[in-house]
């Protein structure tokens, strides 16, 4: 074992290298809320952007002609080379090893996945056999999850139980143990930069997983590519009871269990949700959500192979329109203002000022004494003077 480095350049080589433990230290080092630790966490990152653009600039030049794919097989030699990232990733200083991690670190061509359903619909479980699918296709995957229940309540519905035991230990996946946790624009960030580590770390493919209950999905929905939601099969009052946002939210819809005595009600259940689908608007003019079974526990031919050919084509559609591109940017541009208002509520709350002005005004407002708009307005402007004079 080679000695830990955790500083920003020791975290970056072993990224670059494909090391897994660099990857879990620099994952741990974001979600930090340590002041030193976010400096140096937003110096690892922005490397890592540099170095991305080289790369992209680079690769303009020598791929003007070939669009990245994901319908690229993985030749025996790919497979190979990769399933030994000891040898290939980690020692890598020959022209071809070199040449192999920057390509799987080229830009737009990892994906990113949501996943999403109630807890016992078998999150876990496809995860599992479709994350050891994608292995033995020459994927890298890299597993997230988060949990929103855990920032009010402490508690957490992804649970501590040992999950993906398979997978986790497998040598081209990173599956990150404990689910990102507190405020939705914290648990947004800090993901969203988990994933670009996984992607540098040369993970093509991100799972990020979540619970469906309350706004998690419509969070991680901002942040993948596309997103993935998984129903129990069972139609009528099941449906009834599922919000139609997060239909409206979902590019794919699976119905799990699809085996044994329960294959009529998934039948029953894809017809349901085939037909519920017609009445939500897409959310691109390029792709209409789709309704498939799959049995999670029967092997790739049970489903999980249909999965990932759906999700192949819903990632090669838009990819080549281009609208994979605006997608990402759209979705950076929503983060860059949410982060503003976050950061702008934090520096507010910390204003003793303000703080006391606030407490009389609440009173006010809640005896209907003062219109809330003109409030907050007060608020505002004791907010900025404090900020012109500091
Ligand atoms: P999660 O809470 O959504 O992560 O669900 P789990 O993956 O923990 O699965 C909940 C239960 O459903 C477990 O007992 C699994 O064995 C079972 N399960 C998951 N997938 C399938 C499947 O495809 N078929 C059947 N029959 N059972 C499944």
């Amino acid at each position: 074992d080679r000695p830990r480095d955790d500083s920003v350049k020791g975290l970056l080589s072993g990224l670059i290298q494909g090391d897994r433990y660099a990857l879990a230290r620099a994952i741990t080092l974001v979600e930090s809320s340590n002041p030193r630790h976010r400096v140096q966490a937003q110096e690892l990152l922005s490397e890592i952007l540099k170095r991305e653009s080289t790369l992209a600039s680079q690769q303009k030049t020598t791929l003007a002609n070939s669009t990245p794919s994901l319908d690229k097989k993985p030749t025996d030699a790919d497979v190979e080379s990769t399933n030994t990232p000891q040898s290939s990733a980690q020692q890598g200083t020959s022209e071809s090893d070199e040449k192999n991690k920057d390509d799987s670190i080229r830009l737009g061509k990892s994906f990113r996945i949501g996943l999403s359903g109630p807890p016992g619909v078998g999150k876990s479980t496809f995860i599992e056999a479709f994350g050891m699918y994608l292995v033995s296709k020459g994927h890298r995957v890299s597993v997230l999850a988060v949990d929103p229940s855990s920032a009010r309540t402490g508690g957490s519905i992804l649970g501590d139980k040992t999950r993906m035991t398979e997978l986790s230990r497998h040598d081209m996946a990173y599956v990150r143990p404990s689910p990102s946790r507190g405020t939705l624009g914290k648990v947004a960030r800090n993901t969203t930069e988990a994933i670009t580590l996984c992607e540098a770390a040369g993970y093509d493919i991100c799972l990020v997983e979540t619970v469906g209950v309350g706004q998690s999905e419509t969070m991680v929905a901002d942040i993948v590519d596309m997103f993935v939601l998984l129903v129990p099969p069972a139609g009528g009052d099941e449906l009834q009871g599922m919000k139609k946002g997060i239909m409206e939210l979902s590019d794919l819809v699976i119905v799990n269990k699809s085996d044994g005595a329960l294959v009529d009600s998934a039948r029953y259940a894809q017809i349901e949700y085939t037909s519920a689908l017609k009445f939500v608007k897409a959310i691109t003019p390029y792709w209409k959500a789709r309704v498939i079974r799959v049995s999670s526990m029967g092997g790739p031919e049970a489903g999980v192979g249909l999965a990932w050919d759906t999700m192949k084509e819903y990632f090669n559609t838009m990819q080549s329109s281009g609208e994979l591109q605006r997608k990402r940017g759209n979705q950076r541009k929503i983060w860059m203002w949410r982060q503003v208002s976050s950061e702008l509520m934090d520096l507010l709350h910390e204003d003793t000022q303000v703080r006391k002005m606030a407490v009389e005004l609440e009173a006010k407002v809640l005896k209907n004494e003062m219109m809330s708009g003109a409030a907050a307005h007060q608020i505002v402007e004791k907010f900025m003077k404090g900020m012109s004079t500091s």
